[in-house]
C-alpha cells in the first residue's frame, strides 16, 4: 500500500474564535510485509488566516514570499521520510534548484516582479510532490525538493529534466513572457547519502557543479566520487586543525629570475604540508580548507615568520640581496591583525622590510576595495613590497588596480602555459605585460617552462620570470645554493646555436628528407614536422629562426599556419614552399607580414639555400624587430 500524504493548506475553522492554515501531513508506516501499523501526522506552518503574515509563528516556519516552510521545517519533513525510507527500503531523492541569473531579473523588473516569479516557480514544484512539505525555499533563488521514490524506479535524470522543463515552462506576467533556467543538482538515498545533512550538502554541492560545469540550465547528480572527495576533505580539515601545532608545515622557494640580467633576484616561498599518511600535500588541497575550517589566520602567520626567518639566516649566511614573497590569503585582509602579523615577523627576524613582499590573490580586491586599500597603504608604510597575484583570472581589472598601492603584477601561470599555441591568450599576455608598465607596475610571469615562452616574454618587455623551466619549488637548503650563484645560463646555452635553426613543414616525408639533407650542410640545425600540430610542437619546445611550410597540408593551408606562427612567434622568418597555390591568398600573406618568400616546388637547390641564408640572416640580426618582413 502506498504511503499518503495529505493535503497542504487546510483551513480549519475554530467557531467564532479565528481561522488557522496549517499543513497537514499523514504519513502511513508499512511493516515488512506492507500492512499499515502507524499513522505518522505532522502539522506544520500554522498561521492565522487573516492575512496578515507577519504572524511569528507561521514566519518563523516559512517563508512569505513563496509561502513555502523553511529548512529547518523541511529538515525535521526529510528526517522522517528518511526514516521510513530505511524502514522500506525505498529511496529518497533530493533535487537542488539554483535558478539561473535571477538576480539580472530581479535588477531589471524589480522586486516585486522577482517575488512574484518565485511563488510562481515554488507553486509549480510543490504540485510535483503533492504538497508543500517537501518544497522548500532556502534563500533568494534557491530551492529544494525532494521526493519519495517508494518503487525505487525514479530515474534522478530524468526526474531532474522533468523538474527543469517544469521551472522552464513559461511564466505569463502582464506583457511579459519568461522561460526560466535553473542548475540543478541531485542526491540520492541510499545510493550517497544516509543522513539528511547528507542529502542536503551533497545536493548543494551536485548544483554548484552543475552551475560551474554546464554555465546554467544543467543537471548534476552527485557521484561518489564526489562523495570520497568530500569525505577526504572532512578527514583532512580535521587533521589540519593541529598540523602548525605539530609542526607538520615546511615552506619551499622558487627562484624568480630576472629577465634581462639572466639572475635570481629573490624567490616566493609555498607553503607545503608533510601529512603523516599523505606525504606532502600542496597549498591547492588545503588553503581553500585552511581558510573554510578559519585555520588560514594561523597558517598564513606561521608562513610569514618561517620566510622572514630563513630570509634572514640566508642573508647571515653572506648572501647579496633579494625579496622574499610570502602569499597571502584574502581571509588575512580581514580586520588589521596582517599589519601586525607583519610587523611582528619583521621585528622578530630583524629582516629589513623592503625585502619582504606580500603576494594578493586578485580577488581580494573584490571583496572590499577601500578595506583592502586602507591595508594596503599601511603594509607600505611598513616598507613591505605588495603583488597582484595570478592576474588575468579574476574579475578586476587594471583600473580596480589603480587605486591600490601595488608594485608589481603577477600573469597567471595559464596565459604563459598558451603560449605559443593559443594565440588569443599570447595576445592578452602582450596586452597585459603593456599595459601594466603603462599604469607603472612590473611584471613577473609565471609558470615558465619552456625556452619560447621565456622568449616571448623578453620580447614584450617582462621584467621578471617564474617557472620550472629555471627551477621548480626547492628546498631551503638548495635554494642557498642557487643565492651563492644567482646568474643563470645563458640565451646560447638555454638553446641558441651558431648556424640558427629551421623548421621544415610538410607533409611529404621524401621531401622533407630532401630538404634536410641539402640544408644540413650549411650548417643549420634542421628540425622536421609532418603537420601543423607537430609543428607547433616544435616551435614551443626549441628555438626556431625559419619556418618553411608546405601550402597544401592535410590540415590546412601553409599560409593559414604562418599566420599563427606569425602571432605566436613574431622573431620567426616564414616561407611558403609549395607546388600549388592560389597567388591572391599568398600575395595577401605576404602583404600581411605573415609570410617573407614565396617558393616554389620543384626548387633549385642553389636559389633555396641563398635564400634561406638571407632569411637566417635576417632571423638573427635582431629577433624582435623581424615581425613584418
Ligand atoms: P601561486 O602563488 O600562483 O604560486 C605559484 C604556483 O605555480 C606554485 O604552485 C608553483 O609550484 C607553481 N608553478 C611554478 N612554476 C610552474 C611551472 O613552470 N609549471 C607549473 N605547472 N606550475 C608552476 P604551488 O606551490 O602548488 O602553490 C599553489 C598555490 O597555493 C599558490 O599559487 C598560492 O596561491 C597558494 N599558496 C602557496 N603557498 C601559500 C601560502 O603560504 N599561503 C597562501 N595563502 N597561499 C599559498
Ligand atoms: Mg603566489
Ligand atoms: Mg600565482
Amino acid at each position: 500500500m502506498p504511503c499518503a500524504v495529505a493535503g497542504a493548506n487546510e483551513v480549519f475553522d475554530r467557531g467564532n474564535e479565528e481561522s488557522l492554515r496549517c499543513t497537514l501531513s499523514l504519513h502511513i508506516i508499512e511493516d515488512e510485509h506492507g500492512q499499515p501499523t502507524h499513522g505518522l501526522c505532522t502539522l506544520v506552518g500554522i498561521r492565522h488566516d487573516d492575512g496578515n503574515d507577519s504572524n511569528r509563528d507561521y514566519l518563523a516556519t516559512h517563508d512569505p514570499v513563496s509561502d513555502l516552510p523553511r529548512i529547518h521545517v523541511l529538515q525535521k519533513n526529510l528526517a522522517v521520510e528518511l526514516a521510513q525510507a530505511v524502514h522500506g527500503c525505498y529511496r529518497l531523492l533530493v533535487c537542488y534548484i539554483d535558478v539561473d541569473r535571477f538576480g539580472v531579473i530581479n535588477e531589471t523588473y524589480g522586486f516585486d516582479f522577482g517575488d512574484r516569479l518565485i511563488r510562481h516557480i515554488a507553486d509549480r514544484l510543490a504540485r510535483q510532490t503533492g504538497g508543500r512539505d517537501l518544497v522548500c525555499r532556502l534563500s533568494g533563488d534557491e530551492f529544494v525538493l525532494a521526493v519519495v521514490d517508494r518503487d525505487s524506479e525514479q530515474d534522478q535524470w530524468e526526474l531532474a529534466r522533468h523538474l527543469l522543463d517544469v521551472i522552464g515552462e513559461p511564466v505569463d506576467e502582464g506583457k511579459l513572457e519568461l522561460r526560466l533556467t535553473a542548475s540543478l543538482g541531485v542526491s540520492c538515498f541510499p545510493d550517497t547519502a544516509t543522513s539528511v545533512q547528507e542529502l542536503l550538502l551533497q545536493a548543494s554541492v551536485a548544483a554548484r557543479t552543475a552551475k560551474q560545469e554546464g554555465g546554467g540550465d544543467s543537471i548534476h547528480v552527485f557521484t561518489q566520487e564526489q562523495r570520497d572527495l568530500l569525505d577526504q576533505r572532512l578527514e583532512i580539515g580535521e587533521h589540519l586543525l593541529g598540523a602548525v601545532v605539530r609542526d607538520e608545515l615546511e615552506l619551499h622557494y622558487q627562484p624568480v629570475i630576472d629577465a634581462a640580467k639572466r639572475q635570481i633576484i629573490g624567490m616566493e616561498a609555498l607553503v607545503r604540508w608533510r601529512h603523516p599518511k599523505l606525504g606532502l600535500v600542496m597549498p591547492d588541497r588545503f588553503i581553500g580548507l585552511a581558510e573554510d575550517f578559519g585555520m588560514i589566520a594561523d597558517i598564513g602567520r606561521w608562513v610569514l615568520h618561517r620566510a622572514c626567518m630563513q630570509a634572514r639566516q640566508w642573508l647571515d649566511q653572506g648572501v647579496g640581496d633579494f625579496t622574499m614573497a610570502v602569499n597571502v590569503s584574502g581571509l588575512q585582509m580581514r580586520g588589521m591583525q596582517l599589519i601586525e602579523d607583519v610587523n611582528r615577523a619583521l621585528d622578530r627576524s630583524r629582516l629589513p622590510a623592503r625585502m619582504l613582499e606580500l603576494e594578493f590573490a586578485e580577488d581580494v580586491i573584490m571583496t572590499n576595495v577601500e578595506h583592502v586599500a586602507s591595508v594596503m597603504r599601511e603594509l607600505r608604510k611598513i616598507g613591505v613590497k605588495l603583488a597582484m597575484d595570478d592576474f588575468g583570472i579574476g574579475q578586476s581589472s587594471l583600473g580596480h588596480l589603480q587605486r591600490l598601492p601595488v608594485n608589481q603584477l603577477k600573469i597567471d601561470r595559464s596565459f604563459v602555459a598558451a603560449v605559443p599555441e593559443d594565440v588569443s591568450a599570447a595576445r592578452i599576455s602582450r596586452a597585459v605585460i603593456g599595459l601594466a608598465h603603462e599604469f607603472g607596475f612590473t611584471v613577473v610571469a609565471e609558470g615558465v617552462e619552456k625556452p619560447v615562452q621565456l622568449a616571448f616574454l623578453e620580447r614584450n618587455g617582462c621584467e621578471y620570470v617564474q617557472g620550472n623551466f629555471f627551477s621548480k619549488p626547492v628546498s631551503a637548503d638548495e635554494m642557498l645554493s642557487m643565492l651563492r650563484h644567482p646568474a643563470l645560463r645563458s640565451r646560447e646555452e638555454i638553446g641558441d646555436d651558431q648556424g640558427g635553426s629551421i623548421l621544415l613543414v610538410d607533409d611529404e616525408q621524401n621531401v622533407l628528407r630532401a630538404l634536410a639533407r641539402l640544408l644540413r650542410r650549411d650548417g643549420y640545425r634542421i628540425y622536421t614536422a609532418s603537420n601543423f600540430k607537430d609543428a607547433f610542437e616544435v616551435l614551443g619546445t626549441q628555438q626556431i629562426h625559419v619556418v618553411v611550410s608546405d601550402h597544401r597540408m592535410p590540415d590546412g593551408k601553409g599560409t593559414e599556419f604562418l599566420g599563427r606562427v606569425k602571432e605566436t612567434h613574431p622573431h620567426t622568418v616564414r616561407m611558403i614552399l609549395s607546388g600549388y597555390a592560389d597567388l591572391g591568398v599568398v600575395t595577401e600573406a605576404i602583404n600581411g607580414g605573415a609570410v617573407y618568400r614565396f617558393l616554389t616546388k620543384p626548387w633549385k637547390d642553389d636559389d633555396l639555400r641563398k635564400t634561406l641564408h638571407e632569411a637566417m640572416r635576417m632571423a638573427r640580426r635582431d629577433p624582435v624587430d623581424s615581425v613584418a618582413r
